[in-house]
């Protein structure tokens, strides 16, 4: 037997097994219950040039820290391929994030790739990313052009030794505000802005980022410090809920409440009264909105989670690598999403104990 015939053998063995018979997709996937499949986040890399606290702690990733090597990522190939396989089951949105997205070498060919596609109504794909900005202003037109058509920018303060105090590597807030700028030039808007509201970190910085961004193009999103991954030691008294984030606001420049755009959209919205925008709050921790959850996530090696909090995924790139076909992939992840029960920030809303808390993986490989 040649080398090449045991090594796929031994990959195949590994591979989870295909179900039968095979089904063609239709579009019209419903998990257990009854969430369709909607929204994809692909993690391009496990690595970030900067070390949240709340998500990538120093003490933890430190140079020790061992990343994937590069033979165990995905190739672009192998993403795009994916990608249009969710999107025959119904995927109308894609969503690339990390670790640190434009930290990924060529990441402009597979945003390329990936806009070349269109869903199964013939509409393009909702192509977005997040990342924090760094090679922001360099990257934004390499990336407008590519295809990308809007980008998410994580920003958790507007005074500089509070942002470094949160990112932990002495990254300036000037040169995030400068990579929000230009890609706002370039065309990659609505622009959101997220911050990452931790307790006794930044919350006193609430205020200032909604002051700032009052009257731009630009919506700021408040997301409470969730419990995600297995270092950040979070804690429940660190968590700012939204509720009070809309009261301390509120309480100088009057909100309302806006309808949501869409049935599953995380953020709860709230308009200006005077008209000077509006703003998100993304309350994972205390008004659970698993109800609606149609995402699925693509982590840098190859593994789809049905939940943010799964301790464990299913290895697509194993079933790629063990020479599977489009129809066999396509079953896998059908059977995959109808058998989808997971809703953890409802059931953790319940479990003041902590019962619902069990092993899982960090957000720099699943992707936030
Ligand atoms: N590096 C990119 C960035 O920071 O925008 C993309 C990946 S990051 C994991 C995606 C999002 O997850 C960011 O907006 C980040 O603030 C958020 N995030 C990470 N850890 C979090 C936590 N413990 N609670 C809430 N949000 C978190
Ligand atoms: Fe990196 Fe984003 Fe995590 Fe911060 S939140 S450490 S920028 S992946
Ligand atoms: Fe979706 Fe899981 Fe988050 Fe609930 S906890 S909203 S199911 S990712």
């Amino acid at each position: 037997m040649s080398e090449k015939v045991i090594m796929m053998t031994a990959q195949r063995s590994s591979a989870p097994a295909i179900p039968a018979p095979l089904e063609a997709p239709t579009g019209l996937l419903a998990d257990r219950l009854g969430r369709p499949l909607h929204d994809l986040r692909i993690s391009v890399t496990d690595r970030c040039n900067f070390r949240c606290v709340y998500c990538m702690p120093k003490a933890v990733f430190d140079n020790d820290y061992q990343y994937l090597p590069h033979t165990a990522l995905l190739s672009f190939e192998e993403i795009t391929r994916i990608a249009r396989i969710f999107i025959a089951h119904g995927v109308e949105k894609i969503r690339l994030t990390g670790g640190e997205p434009l930290l990924r070498k060529n990441i402009e060919r597979l945003i390329g790739m990936l806009a070349e596609l269109t869903t199964i109504s013939g509409k393009p794909l909702d192509l977005t990313l997040t990342t924090n900005a760094s090679l922001l202003a360099r990257k934004a037109q390499s990336l407008k052009d590519a295809g990308l058509q809007r980008v998410t920018v994580s920003l958790d303060a507007l005074d500089n030794t509070t942002f470094q105090r949160m990112n932990d590597v002495d990254f300036k807030v000037d040169d995030v505000l400068a990579g929000i700028a230009r890609a706002h030039e370039v065309g990659l808007g609505p622009i959101k802005i997220n911050m990452v509201v931790k307790g006794g970190m930044n919350d006193q910085e609430i205020l200032p980022m909604a002051r700032h961004f009052r009257n731009t193009p630009y919506i700021l999103r408040f997301i409470e410090y969730m419990d995600v991954g297995a270092s950040n030691g979070w804690k429940m008294d660190e968590v700012i809920p939204s509720s009070e984030v809309v009261r301390r606001i509120g309480a100088e420049l009057p909100l309302v409440p806006v309808a949501a755009n869409y049935t599953g959209e995380t953020a709860a919205r709230w308009r200006y009264a005077d008209g000077g925008g509006e703003i998100g709050l993304i309350s994972s921790v205390t008004q659970a909105f698993c109800s609606d959850c149609s995402r699925a996530r693509l982590s840098t090696e190859g593994k789809v989670y049905t939940c943010l909090f799964a301790s464990s995924g299913y290895d697509l790139r194993a079933l790629l690598r063990a020479g599977h076909d489009d129809a066999e992939i396509a079953t896998a992840l059908a059977h995959l999403w109808r058998a989808r029960s997971d809703r953890y920030s409802e059931l953790r809303t319940n479990d003041t104990e902590g019962l619902a808390r069990g092993p899982r993986v960090e957000m720099s490989y699943i992707g936030g």
